[in-house]
């Protein structure tokens, strides 16, 4: 705001006054003007009226006076007995001495008449004189006088007439008739001192008064005005009767005003002008006022914007502005809470600025374009140096690879698709080390940009990789393994279908390797197994995968086959491959194996089939005596393969007549050696077939639709062997697999069937791999978090042979990982120990208990305790075993105990 463009408030009211002052003035003069011509006009008035009387008076007493005068000269007439003489020397008896008589000047004329009514004397104007007789006859006595006008020697004239009876001796009674001229002479005796009196007659002035200026002739008595150029004007009818259409008498006399307008006018503007300087003064000052106290809060509210920091110098400047009751004040006094509330927020902005500083997280905004518009300092520790970012788009310093993705994640979020996202993208550094980051975004309410953290997750990245290479590889031969090759199994089918190739995959199960393991102890056996997978490795393109199965067993993959005629080819490559001998320790072996294979589509068109048949063809070859080969499809032409299909037929009657039965085996404490629960596990025995291993039956099941009866059966025998050991404060785990995971209702059954045994879900910790807990992830996890939030507990199997990144698990309602068995096997090499610290530490970060099964001997279960492991499971704490067998057990490791004071992990 510059002083230059400010219209000054004061300023802008004083011009305003001065221009509504004027007015007031100019207004004022008006109406006083008006009023004093009314007032005027009222003094004229009463002047006239005055005037009028004055000369009404002032004619009856001439009129008075003149009659006297003609009775005098009757007397006088009478006494000289003039009418006695004869006529001729009577007129010049007459003629002497009217001319000595002062008297007759009175009247401008006079007629003797005798007693006919002739005239026997005149002097001055017959004719009007002549008239003013008859008049007067004809009016009779009663009237003395009357008002004739009219010529007389050439000039016109207005005379009283008068007549008085004359006696004429014998010749009877005469008339004195006398005439008195109302002419200047006249007007000049009879105006008053400054009155100037016209006699106006037949439409025109006939005389005027000394000194009377001359009129004009157009005068109209009715009409003329009471004050003329400052002459008062008065109209006197001259008749007796006061008519205004005879002769009148207008006087016109100067009006002495009291105050001329000039005087009036300046009175006027002195009054105004003081009045308005007054005004001017006092309006001027209290406004100067106004206008300072809004100076001072301008400069209160301007110190507040310049000088945020110093909150010294606003309150005095408003304080200045706010000492009244008016409101000025209340406005000072809400900008001062506009103020307060400003720093305030100012305040407390600055603390949450600085506990984001703190943090190891970069808080950053982009605007939608994926530009940023702040970043904490976290992000130079970050990046090392991350200097000059705001304003620039943050896939800048992003890894080339990972642009895209980022600006999809971006458009996802401007364009309303998705509320939040997360990312990891790669940092583009110098240095050559890769360094991840997790980037989590939401956007703003508005909509108008995006609010997030960005973390270094390089560490955690790393041992995930670590983690999913040994989770998809075999620890021993560094071959894939199951996991990952039933992956590529899936690849190489999507494939096949889309370029109409074959797809092979064959069973390879070494001929009675046990032997070798048993006779020579399994490190050899480990070796020899290295080394065959390497030989065999030699034999294969390099879109082949070799993968080991588990144990003796191995697996190939043959993508992109032409012909079954190649497949046989292949196949009999393979099994050639073991005809030299493999050395190991300076020990040469003669390894031979048996192998099935199954093509697709010649054989099937689905993953599991195509395990499955490839299985039964290997299973059909042991049984052919060992060192075989067999392609599934020759099988079918022969007739099916027997022990399996043999064994599917009996598992079907084998679960109808619940013949199927538990096993229990204890998890203990790692810490304490306490039994903390068991885990049911199914056990089938056929008389003609011995034990048929769960892994056999189970995936069999699971093919055959019968896993949701056989679940169930374990499921409810175990809640009620459990239900004996409740007292003992056990939990009880079960194994679910996928199908189970998908049942209608399956949570609300659980819940009814636990209640119905009287167990808490709470003690029920139900155990699923993590590929099925992942599987399908977005129902699995739907499903998962109805079984957690009805109370049951949850267990990922055999974790770390599947793909699961961690960060994924995160998300999911678990509630401990079981340590695969494989793992637990490889703890004595260095490795492998710290791979299970990796995955204890991961596990206690994420919140997550551990379990490690197959702990077979004290020293891997002192280790696992020492690694922070919670639970401990295998043959060196108890195998499984059937209800009552755990019972004995359980009593005799019970009563051991019970001297002592606790067991240890040894306590066996
Ligand atoms: P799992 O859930 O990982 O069970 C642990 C396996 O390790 C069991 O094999 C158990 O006998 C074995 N084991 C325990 N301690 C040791 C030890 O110290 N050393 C060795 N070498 N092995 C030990 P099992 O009973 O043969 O079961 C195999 C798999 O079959 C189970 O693996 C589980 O996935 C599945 N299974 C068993 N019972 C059921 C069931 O009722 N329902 C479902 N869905 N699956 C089941
Ligand atoms: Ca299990
Ligand atoms: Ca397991």
């Amino acid at each position: 705001m510059s002083a230059a463009a400010l219209d000054p408030l004061a300023d802008r009211l004083r011009r305003l006054l001065a221009l509504t002052g004027l007015l007031a003035v100019l207004a004022t003069g008006g109406l006083a003007w008006l009023a004093w011509d009314y007032v005027l006009d009222a003094y004229a008035e009463r002047l006239a009226e005055q005037t009028r009387t004055h000369y009404r008076a002032k004619l009856a007493q001439q009129r008075l006076i003149w009659n006297k005068a003609g009775h005098r000269l009757r007397s006088e007439i009478e006494f000289l007995r003039f009418g006695e003489m004869p006529p001729a020397q009577r007129r010049a008896r007459l003629l002497a001495f009217f001319t000595a008589q002062g008297e007759y000047r009175e009247f401008e004329g006079l007629m003797l008449t005798d007693a006919g009514g002739m005239p026997f004397f005149t002097l001055g104007c017959q004719a009007m004189l002549q008239e003013g007789g008859d008049r007067l006859q004809s009016t009779g006595p009663d009237l003395p006088d009357v008002l004739v006008q009219g010529h007389c020697q050439d000039s016109q004239y207005v005379y009283y007439v008068f007549h008085t009876p004359l006696w004429l001796g014998p010749q009877g009674q005469g008339l004195g008739i006398y005439a008195a001229a109302l002419d200047h002479g006249f007007l000049t005796r009879l105006a008053r001192k400054m009155d100037h009196l016209y006699l106006y007659a037949d439409g025109r002035i006939q005389a005027t008064s000394e000194g009377a200026a001359r009129m004009g002739n157009s005068v109209d008595a009715a009409t003329m005005p009471l004050r003329r150029g400052g002459m008062l004007q008065a109209v006197v009818p001259l008749a007796p009767g006061g008519a205004l259409d005879g002769p009148l008498l207008i006087v016109r006399r100067p009006l002495d005003p009291l105050l001329s307008t000039a005087d009036l006018l300046m009175g006027i503007g002195v009054v105004s002008l003081v009045l308005l300087a007054i005004l001017w003064w006092g309006l001027g000052r209290s406004l100067g006022r106004v206008v300072q106290r809004l100076n001072d809060m301008a400069h209160g509210a301007r110190a507040f914007l310049v000088d945020f920091r110093r909150p010294d110098q606003w309150p005095e400047w408003l304080a200045r502005a706010t000492g009244q009751r008016d409101e000025i004040s209340q406005l000072g006094k809400i900008l001062d809470q506009l103020m307060n509330e400003a720093e305030r927020r100012h305040q407390e902005q600055a603390a949450y600025q600085q506990t984001l500083e703190q943090m190891e997280e970069a808080v950053l905004e982009l605007d939608t374009a994926g530009r940023v518009l702040r970043v904490s300092r976290a992000w130079n520790v970050l990046t090392g140096n991350g200097e000059g970012i705001v304003g620039q788009p943050l896939a800048a310093w992003l890894h080339p690879d990972d642009t895209a993705a980022f600006a999809e994640l971006v458009a996802a979020l401007a364009q309303h698709r998705k509320e939040q996202a997360t990312a990891r993208l790669r940092l583009h550094l110098d240095d050559a080390q890769a360094r991840w980051l997790e980037l989590r975004l939401a956007r703003a309410p508005q909509g108008e940009c995006l609010r997030g953290v960005i973390r270094d997750v390089t560490q955690h990245y790393k041992q995930e990789q670590r983690i999913t290479h040994m989770a998809l590889h075999d620890a021993l031969t560094g071959l894939p393994n199951r996991v990952l090759l039933e992956d590529r199994l899936k690849v190489a089918l999507r494939l096949g279908r889309r370029s109409e190739h074959k797809v092979a995959l064959g069973f390879i199960d070494l001929d009675h390797f046990k032997n070798v393991n048993d006779s020579l102890g399994h490190k050899t056996g480990d070796a020899l197994l290295v080394a065959l997978a390497q030989r065999l490795r030699q034999h294969l393109r390099s879109g082949d995968t070799l993968a080991r199965w588990g144990g003796d067993e191995f697996v190939v993959l043959l993508p992109e086959m032409h012909t079954l005629e190649a497949v046989r080819e292949v196949a009999q490559k393979l099994h050639a491959a073991t005809e030299a001998p493999i050395r190991v320790d300076d020990t040469e072996f003669n390894i031979t194996f048996s192998a099935g294979f199954a093509v697709y589509p010649d054989d099937t068109d689905n993953e599991d089939m195509l395990l499955s048949h490839a299985d039964r063809a290997m299973f059909y070859a042991k049984a052919q005596g060992r060192n075989t080969l067999q392609l599934f499809c020759d099988m079918a032409k022969k007739g099916l393969g027997k022990k399996d299909v043999y064994i599917q037929q009996r598992l079907a009657t084998a679960i109808r007549e619940k013949r199927i039965v538990n096993h229990y085996q204890p998890l203990v404490n790692a810490h304490t050696g306490q039994v903390r629960g068991v885990e049911a596990l199914a056990r089938w025995f056929e008389p003609e077939l011995g034990w048929i291993p769960p892994a056999t039956f189970i995936p069999m099941a699971e093919n055959l639709g019968l896993i949701r009866e056989l679940g169930e059966q374990v499921w409810h025998r175990a809640l009620h062997d459990v239900r004996h050991w409740k007292a003992r404060g056990f939990g009880l785990s079960v194994n679910l697999s996928k199908r189970q995971l998908f049942m209608p209702y399956f949570t609300d059954k659980l819940l009814e069937d636990v209640a119905a045994h009287g167990l808490e879900p709470e003690r029920v910790t139900l155990e699923m791999t993590e590929s099925v807990a992942l599987l399908d992830v977005e129902y699995a996890a739907e499903r998962l978090k109805e079984l957690h939030a009805a109370g049951f507990l949850l267990s990922i199997d055999d974790f770390g042979t599947g793909y699961s990144s961690l960060s994924l698990l995160h998300e999911m309602p678990v509630h401990e990982l079981k340590i695969d068995i494989a793992f637990v096997r490889r703890i004595h090499q260095p490795q492998g120990a710290r791979l299970i610290q990796t995955i204890v530490g991961m596990a206690q970060s994420l919140g997550f208990k551990t379990v490690a099964e197959g702990v077979e001997d004290g020293q891997t279960a002192s280790q696992l305790a020492d690694m922070g492991v919670d639970l401990l499971q295998g043959w060196h704490f108890g195998r499984p075993m059937t209800a009552q067998e755990f019972d004995a057990w359980w009593l005799d490791r019970h009563d051991r105990a019970a001297p002592g004071d606790g067991e240890g992990v040894q306590g066996r």
